[in-house]
This record gives structure tokens, C-alpha cells and sequence, in this order.
């Protein structure tokens, strides 16, 4: 009869024991290291039942190196600064939005001190937080009144429930959307407690389907855009326009939930249709809705504006306080809101804007200067034209020209290279493309070309 292997195990204190030979981070640890020690006995005892074979030694060996090195890692920072050569802007994965450096100063500052938050310091009588950005998302956006919490879903709960619980709101087939994997309208709207009442069908909706569908339980029609889709061919979908009039004669609400909240006109670098809150509110919407880190290139924020009184309700509702912007979001995004102020900087200000503006000729440029400077390294390496993406819900299906730098794998797999340039310091996360590696330089940020090449040469000094 076989021996039964799971009596070789070793104890925690053996791999304690063990684990104190290597790393000074084990006393530092304490119990820390002891559960770190317990989960991998644990984890072994599964491999050894599932049929793996026991050798006592090995395995203490393989148990303390596997702790140390988990101990070690757990000692180096998660979150660490990461090169976006996707060539997709606003990568929710990779934290959307990259800042403004006026913007990051700011939530630094906030953050590494003490601020007016929620004090008038003209009076020293306390103030509301939203005040800071208040006036500006109003003069920006032509708006009577406005807002800010912490995400745009949260702004559509919000919005929801302090205008509509309890009663139904109107939302065409076709806008059902889900966004980001976890934002699906249907669902926001049951956790508002308002009731979604579908109208129309998912390429047709017309004004007479929502005209049908309104009660005396109706309280709002809901305009959501399709942030990250398309549906082409035979559709149609009332205008803002039509759903404003509707609502006036009707006496309900119209909110609309643009998603991504451009503050100025992206037709003029060719990015077409995306709603602009500004004219949402002037055509006559009651309530505008949009998320603060998508083409404002801000911070995460959830930004909601339009009627006083609707404003005013939704801030008196008790989810306020659950939702309410953080001090160093909300310094990020004055700041952003600031360089708006002036139109003529903003895109030597904005990243975002930046990167979207960046000429193909620009673009070509750093892609010879990256090449010229690593031609040293031997790599195959050259430049080609490629497509990037603004992303993160907006502008579906549009791109932008681009340039990247393409890296031919001479002999390890193009999957192998990538990850090592993802764990590399500094990171970088670049496309695959049929066994190539993709560096899409109009996502590289001010600056990183050097980084960039730097993490080449590692991974050439280094080929295996
Ligand atoms: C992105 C998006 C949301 C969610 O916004 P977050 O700020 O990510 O919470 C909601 N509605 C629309 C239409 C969107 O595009």
C-alpha cells in the first residue's frame, strides 16, 4: 500500500523556521508570515490529494521560498506607475484619465495636508464641499445649477432615487446599456427604486412609444447614451429635442445621461456624435449626467447639472453623504475644471487632449527618435501606422490614426515579452498583434519615450 503522502507535510513552524534563513522580512512579518506559511501548506495538501508526490524535504524548501518571495512582493508597492502603449486613452483597466499635472499637485496638496474643504474662510461658518467646483461646471456648461459625487453611476442612482423612486421612468430598448461590466442600466434603476419601463424596440424607438407608454406613475424620461456600442443599419431614436418637448407638455422630467461629458467640440479632430452636456441642458434637458475621468480628463467624478430645484433634491437625499466626492477628487477636479477656463491652452494642459491632438507628423517623430536610440539594442524593431482609441466608453467604434512601434520576437513568444514588460520597471502594456509587440505612441505621455526605451533595453539585455 502506498505511503500516505500528506503526512510529509511540514509544519508552520518548519516553514517559519525555514523562512527566517532568508528573509529578514520574516521576523518584520509575525503572524503575517505564519498565515502567508498556513496557505501554502494548504494550497500544497490540495496538489498532494489531487495526486501530486511527496518528497519532505523538497517541499520545505520549495514552502519557505514560495512564503519569501509572497513576503517579499507584499513589501513592494501594488499600485505602481504604468506605461499605456495600448494606444487605447482612456483604458478603464489603467486607470482612465491620466491627470493634468495642475490637477495631480492639487489632490496632492489636498491630500498631504489640510484644506478649506468644507469651511467659508472669508466667514470661518461651514460651507459645502461642492461649492469648490459649483460655479464652474456652471459657467462652464451653461448650467443653473450643478453637482458632484463620486462616479457617474452614482450620480444616475442618485439622480433616480431622489427624483423618481417609487414611480416609473421611460428608457428606449435601445439604450439599455451595459457599461464597464458592472454599470447596467436595468440594475442601476432597481437600486434607485424606480421602476424601468421599457418603450420602443432595440433599433426603433419613436416619440409615439414613449408618448404610449407614460402613466400617472410616470416621473422621468431617461436618455442614456450608447457609450460603447453602436447599432447601425435601420434605427431610430427620438432627439433630445422631441423627449424635451414631450416631457414639457406631459409635465415629467428628461435626464440625460451622456456618459462621457465633452466640454468642448471633439468634431473638430473627426471624432464625431459624442453628446456634449452643454447642449443637452440648452436644448432643454432638466438633468445632465457624466463621468468626471472620461473626455474631461479629470479625476473620477460623477457630474450632474441642470434645474436648481432637481439639484437641490438630490442634494438633501441621505445617499449624498454615501456618495460625496473625496477631497483629493475633488481638488483634481477644479483644477481640471480651471484649465478649461481657457481654451487656448487646454490642449497643451490636458493629457488627454494632448494625445488626442497629436498630429500624425508628431507622432512619426517620436517613433524615429525611439527607433535611432535603439538601434544599438539589435532588436527588430520598426515603425508602422496603426489605429488608436479614445476608449472608455465614448466615441464607439471611431479611432484615431496612430503610429506604433512594432517589436518582432526573434526568439522568445510575443505573449512571454509582454508579460515581462508588464512586471519590467517600468511597467509598460503594450497590444499583441499576431505574434508582434504593438507600442502605440499616442498614448505615451510626455516624457515616457525615455521610459519607454529604457524598458526595451532591459528586455534586451536580458533576451530570455
Ligand atoms: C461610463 C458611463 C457611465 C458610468 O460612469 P462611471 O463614471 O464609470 O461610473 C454611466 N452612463 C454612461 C452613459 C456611461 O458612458
Amino acid at each position: 500500500m502506498n505511503e500516505n503522502p500528506l503526512r510529509h507535510l511540514p509544519a508552520v513552524n518548519e516553514v517559519l523556521l525555514a523562512l527566517r534563513q532568508r528573509t529578514p522580512l520574516a521576523e518584520l512579518a509575525g503572524d503575517w508570515a505564519a498565515t502567508l506559511a498556513r496557505e501554502e501548506i494548504d494550497a500544497l495538501r490540495h496538489r498532494l490529494r489531487a495526486g501530486g508526490s511527496a518528497n519532505g524535504h523538497a517541499h520545505l524548501n520549495d514552502l519557505a521560498s514560495r512564503v519569501a518571495s509572497r513576503l517579499e512582493a507584499s513589501h513592494r508597492p501594488r499600485l505602481v506607475p504604468v506605461i499605456n502603449a495600448t494606444g487605447i486613452l482612456l483604458h478603464t483597466n489603467l486607470g482612465r484619465a491620466p491627470l493634468a499635472p495642475a490637477a495631480a499637485t492639487a489632490a496632492e496638496r489636498a491630500g498631504g495636508g489640510y484644506l478649506n474643504l468644507e469651511m467659508d474662510l472669508e466667514t470661518g461658518q461651514r460651507s459645502s464641499r461642492q461649492a469648490a467646483v459649483a460655479e464652474l461646471l456652471r459657467r462652464l456648461l451653461g448650467a443653473p445649477a450643478a453637482t458632484v459625487v463620486n462616479n457617474n453611476a452614482a450620480a444616475t442612482v442618485i439622480a433616480l432615487r431622489a427624483l423618481a423612486q417609487g414611480r416609473e421612468v421611460l428608457v428606449s430598448r435601445g439604450e439599455l446599456v451595459e457599461i464597464g461590466g458592472s454599470f447596467r442600466i436595468p440594475e442601476i434603476m432597481a437600486v434607485s427604486g424606480a421602476t424601468l419601463k421599457e418603450v420602443g424596440t432595440t433599433n426603433i424607438t419613436r416619440l409615439q412609444d414613449f408618448e404610449a407608454a407614460i402613466s400617472d406613475r410616470t416621473a422621468a424620461l431617461l436618455r442614456v447614451h450608447a457609450s460603447n456600442y453602436k447599432i447601425v443599419g435601420h434605427t431610430a431614436a427620438p432627439s433630445l429635442q422631441d423627449m424635451v418637448t414631450l416631457g414639457k407638455a406631459r409635465g415629467l422630467l428628461v435626464i440625460d445621461d451622456v456618459g462621457s461629458g465633452a466640454l468642448v467640440d471633439f468634431s473638430t479632430w473627426g471624432l464625431t456624435d459624442e453628446p456634449m452636456p452643454r447642449e443637452s441642458l440648452r436644448v432643454g434637458a432638466d438633468l445632465v449626467l457624466f463621468s468626471g475621468d472620461k473626455l474631461l480628463g479629470g479625476p473620477q467624478a460623477g457630474i450632474l447639472a441642470g434645474r436648481p430645484d432637481l439639484i437641490q433634491r438630490i442634494e438633501s437625499d441621505p445617499l449624498m453623504r454615501a456618495f460625496r466626492i473625496d477631497k483629493m477628487t475633488l481638488a483634481a477636479l477644479e483644477a481640471t475644471l480651471r484649465l478649461y477656463l481657457d481654451p487656448g491652452t487646454l490642449s497643451t494642459q490636458l493629457p488627454l487632449l494632448a494625445m488626442i491632438t497629436a498630429t500624425m507628423e508628431e507622432l512619426r517623430q517620436r517613433g524615429s527618435r525611439l527607433l535611432a536610440v535603439l538601434s544599438s539594442t539589435g532588436m527588430n524593431l520598426m515603425l508602422r501606422e496603426s489605429r488608436a482609441f479614445v476608449g472608455g466608453g465614448s466615441l464607439p467604434g471611431q479611432d484615431l490614426p496612430s503610429v506604433a512601434l512594432v517589436l518582432i520576437p526573434t526568439e522568445a513568444s510575443a505573449a512571454s515579452l509582454a508579460r515581462r514588460l508588464r512586471l519590467g520597471q517600468p511597467a509598460v502594456v503594450a497590444r499583441i498583434e499576431k505574434e508582434e509587440i504593438h507600442f502605440d505612441l499616442r498614448s505615451l505621455l510626455p516624457g515616457q519615450e525615455l521610459d519607454l526605451t529604457e524598458a526595451l533595453r532591459g528586455l534586451a539585455a536580458s533576451p530570455s
